[in-house]
């Protein structure tokens, strides 16, 4: 009896495992982390010695995790508004024909002792370096990149020159990027992607009902004035998901923030606005959110992880559209090349029939 009674509990013990989701934790590496963004790399502007130290520290941590490097090295230099800045860019291959590209911008706003860009991002680093050794190891049927952008503040600089240097057989089998901006400080957790028909929105918005996160839809805060060289803003594309919207790529992205209140909705709490790029350091955040900083990164963490572990991850992720964004561009372009052509034959027949008059 007693054995046939533990063996009904081992089988509970097992369908209960399976049935919840895998939630590995990440607040003790976070905590640790923080302090090194907080106190030596501070001001991590685009361009500057401490962006590019910060890059070092990222390689180091993506040495140490054993995630190679995509190129021949980690960072991936480039040029921006005549400075030195550079993407670190980590790989793992797993042999297969598709990628998804996981990516946290590294850059910040810096504020003489007020603001070292701990939200904004230190928070989506230290969870995509998390997520390195997670995903790792995970055998996985895609391949994994794990990108470390600099120059974000500035225009996205660091994704635009990262996707403009790959070849066109790797950008046309990325199946998702996943955006990790500011994932800490907000009352509440946001997730956005370009919000068409597709099955891939779907799959994921049917994910999401496993976790305490909200959609941010195409109504809030939509704006009819273009960013980034996209048509219209929105502001879930305020960040370098919109470097692959443009490319037609599917996005997905994280931030935390609290569109209820009357700022710009990032790093927000009810009552005091517009603390974004004023105060970020770790002392302001704590006080401000206590725990829920930690907890908004983890469970960031946990969404991706396993989305990402799914089955079905991959099959929901293929069936794509085509993006209109860039449908409307190709028809604006049809229609410039055909006035074009209607323009020179045009031409060509006054000539023809000039010509003709003289002959006569
Ligand atoms: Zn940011």
């Amino acid at each position: 009896m007693k054995k046939t009674i533990s063996f009904i509990m081992l089988i509970i013990a097992i369908i209960i495992s399976l049935c919840n989701f895998q939630k590995p934790t990440i607040i003790s590496f976070c905590k640790e982390e923080v302090q090194n963004f907080n106190q030596t790399y501070k001001d991590r502007t685009a361009g500057s010695v401490g962006e590019n130290s910060t890059a070092n520290y990222i390689m180091e941590k993506l040495e140490e995790f054993n995630i190679n490097p995509f190129f021949d090295n980690y960072i991936q230099k480039f040029k921006v508004n005549n400075q030195s800045s550079q993407n670190v860019i980590g790989f793992v291959d797993n042999n297969s024909p598709y990628y998804v590209i996981i990516g946290a911008h590294y850059d910040n706003v810096f504020v003489e002792n007020k603001s070292f860009g701990i939200n904004d991002n230190a928070s989506g680093v230290l969870t995509n370096l998390n997520l390195t050794s997670l995903l790792r190891d995970a055998n996985l049927n895609y391949n994994i990149i794990f990108a470390f952008f600099g120059a974000e503040e500035i225009g996205l600089k660091g994704s635009e020159y990262f996707l403009n240097s790959l070849q066109k057989k790797i950008l046309d089998n990325i199946i998702l990027y996943i955006n990790l901006d500011s994932i800490g400080a907000g009352d509440n957790l946001y997730y956005y992607h370009y919000d068409l028909k597709t099955i891939y929105g779907n799959y994921i918005d049917n994910f999401a009902k496993n976790f305490e996160i909200t959609k941010l839809g195409k109504d809030k805060l939509y704006s009819n004035t273009s960013a980034f060289g996209i048509n219209y803003n929105h502001i879930g594309l305020n960040s370098d998901n919109a470097s692959f919207l443009k490319k037609g790529i599917n996005s997905l992205t994280f931030f935390a923030g609290n569109l209820s209140a009357t700022g710009f909705g990032f790093f927000e709490t009810e009552g005091q606005d517009k603390i974004m790029h004023n105060s970020d350091n770790i002392q302001t955040i704590e006080e401000v959110f206590g725990e829920k900083f930690y907890s908004n990164m983890e469970n960031v963490n946990n969404f991706v992880y396993n989305l990402m572990i799914s089955k079905d991850f991959v099959s929901n992720m293929l069936e794509r559209e085509i993006n209109p964004t860039l449908l409307s561009l190709w028809f604006l372009k049809l229609i410039g090349i055909l006035l074009i052509i209607c323009l020179a034959l045009i031409t060509f027949f006054l000539y023809i029939c000039k010509k003709k008059r003289k002959t006569l």
